[in-house]
């Protein structure tokens, strides 16, 4: 139930479900960020830097806000958007997604799972 107010809260503060998604996954405050630089709910000339490889849910979203180029450090094993069996991220075969997104993984490749280390405790 708590989820449920917060995402409706989130629509209530963005007005696009697809935003509400990413302000979800990332946190509220970097969507918003990025709206008020740009002026626009457009993310369409968005660079996204991120420690790990995006999931399938971020993929989704990444895919359909249209965020032209992600950036990651490290793999994410079996759920990931681009290395795993279900690569959302750089898949050309889905029709409703005629933009590409860039993708650059490895980048900082070790710090990251370091960084990761450290977070897990
Ligand atoms: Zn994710």
């Amino acid at each position: 139930m708590a989820a449920a107010k917060y995402l409706k809260a989130l629509h209530n503060e963005f007005g696009d479900w697809l935003l509400v998604i990413a302000a979800y996954n990332s946190g509220p405050g970097y969507v918003l960020k990025a709206i008020k630089k740009s002026g626009t709910k457009d993310l369409s000339d968005y660079v996204l830097y991120t420690t790990v490889e995006p999931c399938f849910m971020c993929s989704y979203v990444i895919r359909e806000t249209r965020i032209a180029r992600v950036v990651f450090g490290a793999k994410a094993g079996g759920i990931g958007g681009v290395y795993s069996p279900y690569p959302l991220l750089t898949a050309t075969d889905i029709s409703r997604w005629q933009t590409l997104v860039q993708v650059d993984g490895g980048l900082l490749e070790t710090d990251c799972l370091q960084w990761l280390q450290k977070a897990k405790g």
